[in-house]
């Protein structure tokens, strides 16, 4: 039996303030619970995020990480530094790096500086493997693959890409996100989602074996209290990977609680 995850993905907002208000807020509520929990702060709040979750349950995670351990990479920060933060997962592959967005309009220019390939998710999570970081991939097709009926194939090619070479991935976690759910209030339905969650297990099966059976498949995609009990009793669904409503203490402790 698979021990739920739920992760939640800050993204690009809160200051140290309000990080630790919603930490705060969390840990308050905090009801005993047998998922493992985890949020991604940006990289400037790790630091804060790791001692105000000293001796708590909930881990902590990075949202991209560099595949390299050091040098002349401005700005970039490597999947070393984030173990050495504290860090127990990282993100890899997220259609926002991806430069996949959903319904958020992006120049071509922003498109550019965000897109991560296959090639480049892949040496993340190899790096993330020699560190001691947990990947969570993100997997996912575009409105206009899923209209195209390329759903499957696209899913099956992003797993096949980011994992090549990897003979090891029982610790790792792979979070379908379908691109056009994401931050759009447009929730993938429980069976469509528990479907494709089991396009992505055979597929980890294809390249693993039995060791598939281990492997966390969250669903991700406007998860919110409301909608995450009938998502995670699909048993092909291990937990959620969460965004907006990870923001909101009450909202990520619903979704913990029905985990
Ligand atoms: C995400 O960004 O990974 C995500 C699932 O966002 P949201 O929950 O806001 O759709």
């Amino acid at each position: 039996m698979r021990r739920k995850l739920v992760v939640g993905n800050w993204k690009m907002n809160l200051t140290r303030d309000g990080a630790a208000t919603l930490l705060g807020a969390l840990q308050e509520g905090w009801v005993d619970t047998e998922a493992e929990v985890a949020v991604c702060p940006a990289y400037l709040n790790i630091g804060l995020v790791r001692r105000l979750l000293d001796g708590s349950p909930i881990a902590f995670g990075g949202q991209d990480c560099f595949w390299m351990d050091k040098g002349a990479f401005t700005g970039q920060v490597s999947a070393l530094q984030l173990a050495d933060a504290g860090a127990s997962f990282c993100l890899v592959g997220h259609s926002e790096t991806r430069g996949r967005f959903g319904v958020v309009e992006v120049p071509e220019s922003v498109l550019a500086y965000f897109a991560e390939t296959d090639e480049t998710i892949n040496l993340k999570i190899k790096a993330l493997q020699k560190h001691g970081v947990r990947p969570i991939l993100c997997v996912g097709e575009t409105l206009e693959e899923r209209e195209a009926d390329r759903t499957d194939a696209v899913i099956q090619a992003q797993i096949r890409g980011a994992l090549a070479g990897v003979t090891e991935f029982a610790t790792g976690v792979v979070a379908y996100e379908p691109v056009w759910a994401i931050g759009t209030g447009k929730v993938c339905d429980a069976a469509e989602a528990s479907r494709v969650c089991g396009v992505v297990r055979a597929a980890l099966r294809e390249l693993f074996g039995n060791q598939a059976d281990a492997i966390r498949v969250l669903y991700g995609g406007s998860v919110k209290g409301a909608n995450a009990k009938e998502l995670f009793e699909s048993p092909d669904i291990d937990g959620g990977l969460v965004g907006g409503a990870s923001l909101q203490a009450d909202e990520f402790a619903r979704i913990v609680a029905a985990a």
